[in-house]
């Protein structure tokens, strides 16, 4: 089992010594994590891992899922939509789906901890209980809401500004709110079986077992079949390429449990492909995490062709494996990409199409995309540093009235 000690070839000593000294003074409060899926998606990624740290620094946490039908996923579907700006607003019906699912697990969820964290939209109606049971709520909003669809917001900005807190993932996120605002950005497990080293030949018997042929450069995008991740553009892009460089396809996704449109959009995708033997469309189990893994070690490049994005631990992932990355320019993705220096950020599929086919013919700018990046994920993007943001976020919460917290 991975414990905080073996961080310390990482980050060094220093950074585990901070989170000591941080979690002991929370007193031993508790914290509870309330999000809609335990696997599948940047966060049940993100919590599978924080959670038994938490534990192990003496910070008591418990992580709970929501439970809803298949109505309810629809909705928070179409919300999480209306979140990147989709027009399509929602039906009285619906909004009553919505609260509906919150009161069914208001009866049936135990929220005593001193500290209750809500991820994303899908529990948020949850907060009505803060009132009755007098602990601190935080909202943690994982989506790129840099534009919302003004008649959703406004249905959950009632819940949010119940909230004690609220942490967004990019500066542009910030919305108008009565509460205070934090920023933090999510992050990526060095030693998980996602991104931890690996050897040759566990990366080849992965590849040989996922019929994965090495006799051409890979490039690869690896996200759930999300319109808003854009594989078709990925295609569309790939096919300009084609004919100046000898290259691979790997379309690489899942669906998450909170995702109900993922099986249409793998349709739309493979239609897209049509039977070009080049382009590899895998569908994984979402506990696929080794394969990943070595499918993100062995490409030679990584796309991230999103039209919006939270953050895109699949960019940060990709930069810690010290590969280069073309993603687009939107949401988070920017907070890891610095044009020409860490990768590279496009607009269209015009623009994927050009730099995919730079990038294959000069290996050596590629090769110094990735190692910048790989530092830039060191520094910024582990998940000592996003603990001690949340150790920070808490211990904020029982100094409201002060600037400067004295340990
Ligand atoms: N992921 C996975 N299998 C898949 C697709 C994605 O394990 O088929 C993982 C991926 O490695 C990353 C997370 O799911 O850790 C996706 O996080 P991201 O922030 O990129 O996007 P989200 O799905 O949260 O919008």
């Amino acid at each position: 089992m991975i414990q905080l000690a073996d961080y310390e070839q990482i980050v060094g000593p220093q950074v585990l010594e901070e989170l000591k000294i941080l979690s002991k003074s929370l007193n031993g409060r508790k914290v509870l994590h309330v999000n809609s899926t335990a696997v599948g998606g940047g966060v049940a990624e993100i919590l599978s891992r924080m959670v038994p740290l938490l534990n192990e620094l003496g910070v008591e946490t418990r992580w709970e899922v929501v439970k809803g039908g298949e109505a309810f996923y629809a909705v928070t579907k179409k919300i999480h939509n209306a979140l990147h700006g989709n027009e399509d607003g929602l039906s009285e019906q619906e909004y009553q789906t919505f609260l509906d699912v919150q009161e069914e697990n208001i009866k049936t969820m135990k929220f005593g901890e001193d500290i209750v964290f809500i991820h994303d939209p899908q529990p948020i109606g949850l907060i009505k209980l803060r009132k009755k049971l007098g602990n601190k709520w935080i909202w943690r909003c994982h989506v790129d809401v840099s534009k919302p669809n003004p008649g959703v917001w406004n249905f959950l900005k009632t819940f949010v500004e119940q909230y004690d807190k609220s942490v967004f993932s990019a500066p542009q996120f910030s919305q108008k709110l009565s509460i205070p605002q934090a920023l933090i950005c999510p992050s990526i497990d060095p030693l998980s079986e996602k991104n931890r080293e690996m050897t040759k030949e566990e990366i080849n018997s992965i590849m040989r077992r996922l019929k994965i042929p090495l006799d051409k450069p890979l490039v690869t995008q690896v996200s759930r079949f999300d319109r808003l991740k854009d594989p078709v553009g990925v295609i569309k892009a790939f096919k300009k390429v084609q004919k100046y460089s000898e290259a691979r396809l790997l379309l690489v996704g899942g669906t998450a449990d909170d995702d109900p449109e993922g099986t249409e959009v793998l349709l739309e995708t493979k239609e897209a492909a049509g039977n070009d033997p080049d382009i590899i469309i895998l569908s994984l189990p979402p506990t696929s995490h080794i394969e990943i893994n070595a499918i993100q070690r062995v490409s030679t490049i990584i796309l991230q062709k999103s039209l919006k994005e939270g953050f895109g631990l699949t960019i940060t992932e990709a930069l810690w494996k010290g590969k280069p990355v073309i993603a687009g320019a939107v949401g988070g993705i920017p907070l890891q990409v610095t044009h020409k220096y860490s990768g590279i950020l496009t607009h269209s599929i015009d623009g994927t199409a050009y730099w995919l086919k730079q990038l294959l013919q000069d290996p050596a700018f590629a090769k110094k995309l990735g190692e910048n990046g790989r530092a830039h994920v060191r520094q910024n993007f582990l998940l000592t540093r996003h603990i001690r943001d949340y150790l920070l976020l808490f211990l904020s919460l029982y100094h409201t009235e002060e600037d400067l917290i004295n340990l």
